[in-house]
């Protein structure tokens, strides 16, 4: 594995990984129809390869067979679950699926699973790959699985946890959280292993607070499988795979960072289903490669957030969450589990923004006026041109939330009649 910064790091490669990475540059060039095109007129040499055109990943949804070499060999094919975009297919060699389970098993072994252990995989299995390779790594790791995937009702979740005595839940924080909250406890639980969305501090608190269970971050996307654990002391995710090229670029300039945050933008050089070069996956991250307090050396992700995490009015605004969860951040003292909601239309857009706290009116006004204090845009929109009406909701529960069929809790749902 390599984390690549500055122009100059693409130099100063080990001279075995370098060979590595250029003959499977040239691998890709002659097998995999898109690299073929994208890459002619590219030389397959490593020092420039910050030169090297990104993968377009509306060309992988688009056409997804002309990202894969040996289309006779693939055994399986998953889909990413589109949250941020259309869907994308990926296909896998047995050899593919075999380096997967090895590197999601060193995820789950970095975050703690052992031999013996019990685990209810609240994740999905259909056409998704996060359930199929959990099982595989667990049984790997000589621990029992239980396969739930999104069906299993929370009744049923309860009392598997209770019954079978699950010592770990594998879901998303989300759902983890919302199991949290029906107020049931005294289980085995030690430990939520999360992936699939961002884990805000408020999730962590939810499970501490029900069960005394620590939340333990995987990272990883259907696009590269696991990649990445959160160790016991919970300062960003260790990388675990060998065979992966990390590049921190400017999401602006789309070149070498020059630093350790900037645009996450990942190779994998060993597969032979679909191939993927260059391929931004959308984080903004900063990378450290500083020994860990755990002992591991190995660097490690912090995600600060999604590079298009922003939302987009008719009147032209662009509006990041950052500020959003600074103003709730200033009045709550935390950030609690949030969504927001766009509804209406072209004259007149409603943003509904609901926060997992109960709270007075007041707290709720606080709120609003904050919101509108950080972004003055906004601020004018609503109080000056009235284009937008804003609602601030608290709700201690989660029935105003709105989940997807994953489980997952996206922080922004566009029910707009016509989205820009
Ligand atoms: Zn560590």
């Amino acid at each position: 594995m390599i984390v690549l910064k500055e122009i100059n790091d693409y130099d100063r490669l080990d001279p075995e990984f370098r060979d590595k990475v250029n003959s499977y540059i040239c691998f890709a060039r002659w097998y995999v129809p898109y690299y073929r095109r994208s890459l002619q007129d590219f030389c397959a040499d490593f020092s420039r390869y910050y030169e090297m055109p990104f993968t377009k990943d509306d060309s992988l949804s688009s056409d997804p067979l002309s990202f894969v070499a040996f289309q006779d060999r693939v055994v399986r094919a998953t889909a990413s679950g589109g949250t941020s975009g259309k869907r994308k297919m990926i296909f896998r060699t047995e050899e593919d699926l075999e380096r997967s389970v090895d590197t999601v098993t060193k995820v789950f072994r970095g975050a703690g699973v052992k031999r013996g252990d019990r685990i209810a995989i609240l994740q999905p299995f259909d056409m998704w790959n996060t359930g199929h390779h959990a099982m595989a790594a667990f049984q790997r790791i000589g621990a029992l699985s239980f396969p739930l995937g999104l069906s299993g009702t929370d009744e049923y979740v309860l009392w598997l946890l209770e019954k079978l005595c699950c010592n770990i839940l594998f879901a998303t924080p989300s759902r983890a959280s919302f199991i949290a909250s029906l107020g049931k406890g005294g289980f085995c639980l030690e430990r939520v292993l999360c992936t699939g969305e961002p884990i805000l501090e408020a999730h962590r608190e939810s499970v501490r607070n029900a069960w005394g269970a620590e939340i333990f971050g995987t990272y990883g996307t259907e696009e590269f499988d696991g990649i990445a654990y959160e160790c016991a002391a919970h300062d960003g995710y260790h990388l675990v795979d060998d065979d992966l090229i990390v590049e921190i670029v400017d999401p602006e300039t789309l070149m070498p960072a020059g630093g350790r945050t900037g645009l996450l933008v990942l190779s994998k050089i060993n597969r032979t289903g679909t191939v993927l070069l260059r391929y931004a996956v959308g984080d903004i991250v900063e990378v450290d490669e500083k020994p860990c307090r755990c002992g591991s050396s190995a660097p490690r992700l912090k995600f600060i957030r999604r590079a298009s995490e922003s939302i987009y009015l008719y009147n032209g605004l662009k509006i990041s969450l950052q500020p959003i969860e600074g103003a709730i951040r200033s009045v709550l003292g935390s950030v609690p589990i949030y969504q927001i909601i766009l509804e209406g239309g072209g004259g007149k857009e409603r943003m509904r923004l609901i926060i997992q706290k109960s709270g007075s009116d007041d707290v709720r006004d606080q709120v609003l006026r904050s919101v509108l204090s950080s972004i003055p845009d906004l601020e004018e929109a609503y109080a000056l041109d009235k284009t937008v009406d804003i609602q601030v909701v608290l709700d201690g529960s989660f029935s105003s939330f709105s989940t997807t069929r994953r489980g997952k809790l996206p922080r922004v749902v566009d029910r707009r009649q016509s989205p820009p």
